[in-house]
Protein backbone atom coordinates (compact mmCIF):
# COMPACT_ATOMS: atom_id res chain seq x y z
CA UNK A 1 0.00 0.00 0.00
CA UNK A 2 1.40 3.57 -0.69
CA UNK A 3 1.43 5.75 2.09
CA UNK A 4 0.41 9.83 1.61
CA UNK A 5 -2.64 11.46 1.53
CA UNK A 6 -5.95 10.16 0.03
CA UNK A 7 -9.16 11.70 -0.73
CA UNK A 8 -11.55 11.32 2.01
CA UNK A 9 -15.46 10.32 0.62
CA UNK A 10 -16.65 11.95 3.72
CA UNK A 11 -16.92 15.59 3.11
CA UNK A 12 -14.58 17.87 5.20
CA UNK A 13 -16.26 19.64 8.30
CA UNK A 14 -14.23 23.29 8.83
CA UNK A 15 -15.21 24.59 12.36
CA UNK A 16 -12.81 27.77 12.24
CA UNK A 17 -14.34 31.08 12.81
CA UNK A 18 -11.79 32.60 11.45
CA UNK A 19 -9.76 32.22 7.98
CA UNK A 20 -6.03 33.61 7.19
CA UNK A 21 -6.05 37.11 4.54
CA UNK A 22 -4.33 35.80 1.27
CA UNK A 23 -1.25 38.14 1.15
CA UNK A 24 -3.06 40.31 3.06
CA UNK A 25 -6.32 40.03 0.84
CA UNK A 26 -9.19 38.96 2.13
CA UNK A 27 -11.29 36.17 0.87
CA UNK A 28 -14.63 34.31 0.21
CA UNK A 29 -13.70 33.26 4.10
CA UNK A 30 -12.68 35.72 6.53
CA UNK A 31 -14.92 35.17 9.78
CA UNK A 32 -18.09 32.93 10.41
CA UNK A 33 -20.59 35.19 10.94
CA UNK A 34 -20.61 36.09 7.45
CA UNK A 35 -19.71 32.57 6.04
CA UNK A 36 -17.86 29.28 6.47
CA UNK A 37 -16.72 26.74 3.81
CA UNK A 38 -19.19 23.62 5.78
CA UNK A 39 -22.50 25.93 5.36
CA UNK A 40 -21.28 26.94 1.90
CA UNK A 41 -21.59 23.82 0.30
CA UNK A 42 -24.51 22.49 2.32
CA UNK A 43 -26.10 25.85 0.83
CA UNK A 44 -25.37 25.01 -2.71
CA UNK A 45 -26.03 21.41 -2.64
CA UNK A 46 -29.89 22.70 -1.08
CA UNK A 47 -29.71 25.54 -3.76
CA UNK A 48 -29.39 23.10 -6.46
CA UNK A 49 -32.10 20.64 -5.60
CA UNK A 50 -34.80 23.44 -5.34
CA UNK A 51 -33.39 25.60 -8.06
CA UNK A 52 -32.46 28.61 -5.99
CA UNK A 53 -30.32 30.17 -3.40
CA UNK A 54 -30.26 28.32 0.08
CA UNK A 55 -28.90 30.28 3.53
CA UNK A 56 -28.74 28.13 6.41
CA UNK A 57 -29.90 29.12 9.98
CA UNK A 58 -30.10 27.89 13.10
CA UNK A 59 -33.47 26.27 13.09
CA UNK A 60 -36.69 26.37 10.51
CA UNK A 61 -37.87 29.48 13.41
CA UNK A 62 -35.12 31.43 12.85
CA UNK A 63 -35.16 31.11 9.44
CA UNK A 64 -38.48 32.17 9.39
CA UNK A 65 -37.72 34.92 11.74
CA UNK A 66 -34.76 36.31 9.89
CA UNK A 67 -37.26 36.13 6.60
CA UNK A 68 -39.92 38.48 8.43
CA UNK A 69 -37.69 40.74 9.56
CA UNK A 70 -36.24 40.96 6.22
CA UNK A 71 -39.35 41.15 4.11
CA UNK A 72 -41.54 43.21 6.25
CA UNK A 73 -42.14 46.69 8.22
CA UNK A 74 -44.57 47.11 11.31
CA UNK A 75 -48.14 47.35 10.51
CA UNK A 76 -47.79 44.61 7.44
CA UNK A 77 -50.53 41.73 7.57
CA UNK A 78 -49.06 38.20 6.58
CA UNK A 79 -52.22 35.87 5.60
CA UNK A 80 -51.21 32.45 6.86
CA UNK A 81 -52.23 28.70 5.92
CA UNK A 82 -55.34 27.70 8.46
CA UNK A 83 -53.74 24.84 10.41
CA UNK A 84 -50.52 25.50 8.98
CA UNK A 85 -47.62 24.38 11.91
CA UNK A 86 -48.19 25.76 15.10
CA UNK A 87 -44.71 27.14 16.43
CA UNK A 88 -45.07 29.91 13.27
CA UNK A 89 -48.68 31.31 14.15
CA UNK A 90 -47.23 31.09 17.94
CA UNK A 91 -44.00 32.92 16.55
CA UNK A 92 -46.30 35.62 14.55
CA UNK A 93 -48.03 36.11 17.59
CA UNK A 94 -45.04 36.89 19.58
CA UNK A 95 -44.15 39.13 16.71
CA UNK A 96 -47.33 41.11 16.80
CA UNK A 97 -45.56 43.63 19.88
CA UNK A 98 -43.61 44.64 16.84
CA UNK A 99 -46.42 45.38 14.98
CA UNK A 100 -46.85 42.21 12.47
CA UNK A 101 -50.64 41.40 11.90
CA UNK A 102 -51.32 37.94 10.45
CA UNK A 103 -54.49 36.64 9.42
CA UNK A 104 -55.62 33.08 8.63
CA UNK A 105 -56.94 31.53 5.33
CA UNK A 106 -58.07 28.44 3.95
CA UNK A 107 -55.24 27.29 2.24
CA UNK A 108 -57.03 25.48 -0.34
CA UNK A 109 -58.40 28.79 -1.97
CA UNK A 110 -57.38 32.27 -3.22
CA UNK A 111 -55.45 34.01 -0.17
CA UNK A 112 -57.12 37.24 1.37
CA UNK A 113 -56.72 40.28 -0.23
CA UNK A 114 -54.74 43.15 1.67
CA UNK A 115 -51.83 40.80 2.78
CA UNK A 116 -48.08 42.27 2.19
CA UNK A 117 -46.62 38.45 2.36
CA UNK A 118 -48.39 34.80 1.71
CA UNK A 119 -47.19 32.23 3.58
CA UNK A 120 -48.03 28.42 2.88
CA UNK A 121 -47.76 24.49 4.11
CA UNK A 122 -47.15 21.68 1.22
CA UNK A 123 -48.54 19.88 2.97
CA UNK A 124 -49.44 21.38 6.09
CA UNK A 125 -48.26 19.97 9.64
CA UNK A 126 -50.72 18.35 10.84
CA UNK A 127 -53.76 18.41 8.89
CA UNK A 128 -51.76 17.80 5.29
CA UNK A 129 -53.91 20.21 3.07
CA UNK A 130 -52.54 21.38 0.28
CA UNK A 131 -52.24 24.74 -1.12
CA UNK A 132 -53.25 25.96 -4.31
CA UNK A 133 -49.92 27.63 -5.59
CA UNK A 134 -51.30 28.94 -8.38
CA UNK A 135 -53.55 30.99 -6.99
CA UNK A 136 -51.11 32.07 -3.87
CA UNK A 137 -48.18 32.49 -6.55
CA UNK A 138 -50.84 35.42 -8.60
CA UNK A 139 -51.24 37.59 -5.60
CA UNK A 140 -50.21 40.71 -5.39
CA UNK A 141 -47.44 39.92 -2.82
CA UNK A 142 -44.44 37.77 -2.04
CA UNK A 143 -45.22 33.94 -1.66
CA UNK A 144 -43.32 31.69 1.00
CA UNK A 145 -43.80 28.02 0.56
CA UNK A 146 -43.05 26.29 3.65
CA UNK A 147 -41.93 22.89 2.43
CA UNK A 148 -40.78 20.78 5.20
CA UNK A 149 -42.99 18.32 4.86
CA UNK A 150 -42.30 17.54 0.96
CA UNK A 151 -38.81 18.04 0.43
CA UNK A 152 -37.20 19.24 -2.61
CA UNK A 153 -37.55 15.53 -3.90
CA UNK A 154 -41.58 15.69 -4.08
CA UNK A 155 -42.35 19.22 -4.58
CA UNK A 156 -40.26 22.45 -5.85
CA UNK A 157 -42.03 25.44 -5.25
CA UNK A 158 -39.51 27.97 -7.04
CA UNK A 159 -41.04 25.97 -9.95
CA UNK A 160 -44.37 26.95 -9.42
CA UNK A 161 -44.08 30.43 -8.23
CA UNK A 162 -42.76 30.48 -4.71
CA UNK A 163 -40.40 33.52 -3.89
CA UNK A 164 -38.84 31.68 -0.73
CA UNK A 165 -39.12 28.25 -0.11
CA UNK A 166 -38.84 27.81 3.97
CA UNK A 167 -37.30 24.61 5.70
CA UNK A 168 -37.60 22.87 9.11
CA UNK A 169 -34.07 21.06 7.97
CA UNK A 170 -34.46 19.61 11.41
CA UNK A 171 -36.71 17.08 10.01
CA UNK A 172 -36.34 15.21 6.62
CA UNK A 173 -33.14 17.21 4.92
CA UNK A 174 -31.10 16.27 8.43
CA UNK A 175 -33.02 13.44 8.62
CA UNK A 176 -31.50 11.60 11.70
CA UNK A 177 -32.80 13.67 14.53
CA UNK A 178 -29.91 15.05 15.84
CA UNK A 179 -29.02 18.38 14.07
CA UNK A 180 -31.61 21.31 14.24
CA UNK A 181 -31.30 23.88 11.89
CA UNK A 182 -33.20 25.95 8.82
CA UNK A 183 -33.53 27.22 5.62
CA UNK A 184 -34.92 29.89 3.27
CA UNK A 185 -34.17 29.13 -0.57
CA UNK A 186 -34.78 32.18 -2.79
CA UNK A 187 -35.71 32.43 -6.25
CA UNK A 188 -33.82 35.65 -6.40
CA UNK A 189 -30.31 36.55 -5.73
CA UNK A 190 -30.95 39.81 -4.57
CA UNK A 191 -33.48 38.68 -1.68
CA UNK A 192 -30.76 36.27 -0.79
CA UNK A 193 -27.91 38.91 -0.45
CA UNK A 194 -30.48 41.02 1.85
CA UNK A 195 -31.32 38.18 4.04
CA UNK A 196 -27.14 37.42 3.92
CA UNK A 197 -26.81 41.11 5.32
CA UNK A 198 -29.59 40.74 8.17
CA UNK A 199 -27.93 36.70 9.12
CA UNK A 200 -24.42 38.23 9.01
CA UNK A 201 -25.24 41.56 11.31
CA UNK A 202 -27.74 39.55 13.53
CA UNK A 203 -25.89 36.65 13.91
CA UNK A 204 -28.48 33.95 13.33
CA UNK A 205 -25.94 32.09 11.69
CA UNK A 206 -26.04 27.94 11.68
CA UNK A 207 -23.28 26.43 12.72
CA UNK A 208 -20.77 24.21 10.77
CA UNK A 209 -21.72 20.81 12.91
CA UNK A 210 -25.09 21.04 12.06
CA UNK A 211 -24.32 22.15 8.58
CA UNK A 212 -21.93 18.98 8.03
CA UNK A 213 -24.68 17.12 9.06
CA UNK A 214 -27.29 18.68 6.87
CA UNK A 215 -24.34 17.54 3.40
CA UNK A 216 -24.55 14.51 5.28
CA UNK A 217 -28.21 14.04 5.60
CA UNK A 218 -28.61 14.90 1.96
CA UNK A 219 -26.64 11.63 1.08
CA UNK A 220 -29.21 10.02 1.51
CA UNK A 221 -32.74 12.34 0.98
CA UNK A 222 -33.79 10.12 -2.19
CA UNK A 223 -34.14 6.58 -0.86
CA UNK A 224 -35.46 7.75 2.52
CA UNK A 225 -37.81 9.68 1.13
CA UNK A 226 -39.12 7.85 -1.57
CA UNK A 227 -39.10 4.57 1.20
CA UNK A 228 -41.13 6.75 3.67
CA UNK A 229 -43.62 7.98 0.72
CA UNK A 230 -44.20 4.18 -0.29
CA UNK A 231 -44.56 3.37 3.67
CA UNK A 232 -46.75 6.35 4.46
CA UNK A 233 -49.17 5.41 1.45
CA UNK A 234 -49.72 2.12 2.40
CA UNK A 235 -50.10 2.67 5.87
CA UNK A 236 -52.64 5.55 5.26
CA UNK A 237 -54.88 3.21 3.21
CA UNK A 238 -54.71 0.36 5.94
CA UNK A 239 -55.64 2.81 8.57
CA UNK A 240 -58.21 4.28 5.98
CA UNK A 241 -60.38 0.88 6.46
CA UNK A 242 -59.46 0.24 10.27
CA UNK A 243 -63.03 0.69 12.26
CA UNK A 244 -60.79 2.77 15.27
CA UNK A 245 -60.37 5.51 12.69
CA UNK A 246 -62.92 8.40 11.75
CA UNK A 247 -60.52 10.07 9.25
CA UNK A 248 -56.99 9.59 8.02
CA UNK A 249 -55.47 13.24 6.91
CA UNK A 250 -52.76 12.41 3.72
CA UNK A 251 -52.11 14.33 0.34
CA UNK A 252 -52.16 10.99 -1.51
CA UNK A 253 -55.29 9.88 -0.81
CA UNK A 254 -58.20 10.79 -2.95
CA UNK A 255 -60.36 13.85 -1.73
CA UNK A 256 -57.96 14.76 0.79
CA UNK A 257 -55.56 17.49 -0.81
CA UNK A 258 -54.51 14.78 -3.59
CA UNK A 259 -56.38 16.80 -6.28
CA UNK A 260 -54.23 19.74 -5.26
CA UNK A 261 -50.73 17.67 -3.73
CA UNK A 262 -51.31 15.48 -7.11
CA UNK A 263 -51.21 18.49 -9.56
CA UNK A 264 -48.08 19.56 -7.89
CA UNK A 265 -45.98 16.90 -6.25
CA UNK A 266 -43.90 14.57 -8.01
CA UNK A 267 -42.79 10.79 -6.86
CA UNK A 268 -44.72 10.76 -4.03
CA UNK A 269 -46.65 12.33 -1.07
CA UNK A 270 -44.00 12.37 1.83
CA UNK A 271 -43.74 10.60 5.04
CA UNK A 272 -46.29 12.33 7.66
CA UNK A 273 -49.85 11.52 8.18
CA UNK A 274 -52.36 11.97 10.55
CA UNK A 275 -55.59 9.90 11.62
CA UNK A 276 -58.28 10.84 13.71
CA UNK A 277 -59.11 8.45 16.31
CA UNK A 278 -62.17 7.14 17.52
CA UNK A 279 -61.84 7.08 21.49
CA UNK A 280 -59.05 7.76 23.82
CA UNK A 281 -56.36 8.91 21.20
CA UNK A 282 -54.04 9.63 24.21
CA UNK A 283 -54.22 6.09 24.87
CA UNK A 284 -53.24 4.92 21.23
CA UNK A 285 -50.05 7.41 21.46
CA UNK A 286 -48.75 5.60 24.93
CA UNK A 287 -49.26 2.31 23.51
CA UNK A 288 -47.29 1.92 20.47
CA UNK A 289 -43.67 0.19 21.44
CA UNK A 290 -42.10 0.02 17.80
CA UNK A 291 -43.28 3.86 17.18
CA UNK A 292 -42.11 6.17 19.79
CA UNK A 293 -44.19 8.79 21.74
CA UNK A 294 -42.55 11.90 20.81
CA UNK A 295 -42.92 15.42 18.67
CA UNK A 296 -40.81 15.85 15.52
CA UNK A 297 -40.89 14.34 12.30
CA UNK A 298 -38.90 13.29 9.29
CA UNK A 299 -36.28 11.13 11.22
CA UNK A 300 -35.39 7.87 10.44
CA UNK A 301 -37.29 6.54 13.59
CA UNK A 302 -41.37 6.50 13.57
CA UNK A 303 -42.77 8.72 15.76
CA UNK A 304 -46.04 9.30 16.95
CA UNK A 305 -48.15 12.44 19.31
CA UNK A 306 -51.56 13.64 19.63
CA UNK A 307 -51.41 17.01 18.89
CA UNK A 308 -54.14 18.35 21.11
CA UNK A 309 -51.60 18.32 23.49
CA UNK A 310 -49.82 21.43 22.21
CA UNK A 311 -52.37 22.82 20.15
CA UNK A 312 -55.87 22.34 21.94
CA UNK A 313 -58.47 22.73 20.65
CA UNK A 314 -56.92 24.39 17.36
CA UNK A 315 -57.15 20.51 16.44
CA UNK A 316 -59.25 17.93 16.80
CA UNK A 317 -58.81 15.62 20.13
CA UNK A 318 -58.54 12.50 19.07
CA UNK A 319 -55.74 13.79 15.71
CA UNK A 320 -52.61 11.77 16.42
CA UNK A 321 -49.61 12.92 13.78
CA UNK A 322 -47.65 9.95 12.40
CA UNK A 323 -43.74 10.57 11.17
CA UNK A 324 -43.09 7.53 9.14
CA UNK A 325 -39.58 6.51 9.68
CA UNK A 326 -37.71 3.53 7.94
CA UNK A 327 -38.98 0.65 9.83
CA UNK A 328 -40.59 -2.69 7.80
CA UNK A 329 -44.34 -1.74 6.71
CA UNK A 330 -45.61 -4.74 8.30
CA UNK A 331 -44.00 -4.05 11.70
CA UNK A 332 -45.46 -0.62 12.25
CA UNK A 333 -48.75 -1.80 10.96
CA UNK A 334 -48.78 -4.60 13.57
CA UNK A 335 -47.39 -1.94 16.12
CA UNK A 336 -50.57 0.47 15.05
CA UNK A 337 -53.15 -1.96 15.15
CA UNK A 338 -52.20 -3.38 18.74
CA UNK A 339 -51.78 0.04 20.13
CA UNK A 340 -55.16 1.19 18.58
CA UNK A 341 -56.96 -1.52 20.54
CA UNK A 342 -56.50 0.59 23.84
CA UNK A 343 -58.54 3.20 21.62
C1 LIG B 1 -40.70 21.93 12.84
C2 LIG B 1 -41.28 22.84 11.82
C3 LIG B 1 -40.93 24.20 11.77
C4 LIG B 1 -39.98 24.84 12.78
O1 LIG B 1 -38.68 24.38 12.60
P1 LIG B 1 -37.61 24.25 13.79
O2 LIG B 1 -36.40 23.71 13.10
O3 LIG B 1 -38.18 23.34 14.81
O4 LIG B 1 -37.41 25.64 14.35
C5 LIG B 1 -41.48 24.98 10.77
N1 LIG B 1 -42.36 24.47 9.88
C6 LIG B 1 -42.74 23.16 9.92
C7 LIG B 1 -43.70 22.65 8.90
C8 LIG B 1 -42.22 22.30 10.88
O5 LIG B 1 -42.62 21.02 10.92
Amino acid sequence: MRPGPAAGVSPPLDRSTTFAYDDGEVGAFFYQRYAHPTGLEAERLLGELEGGHALLFPSGSAAATALVLTLLRPGSRIALAEGAYYGTSVLFDLLGGWGLEYEEFDQTRPPPEGASLVWVEAPGNPFLTFPDLEAAAAYPAPLVVDSTASTPLLLRPIEHGADFVLHSATKYLVGHSDALLGAVVCAREEDAERLRELRGRTGIVAAPDAAWLLVRGLRTLGVRVERQSATALELARRLAGHPKIERVRYPGLDGDGGGLAGRYMRGGFGGLLSFDVLGDARAVERATRLITNATSLGGVESLIETRARWEGDRVPEGLVRLSVGLEDVDDLWDDLVEALERA
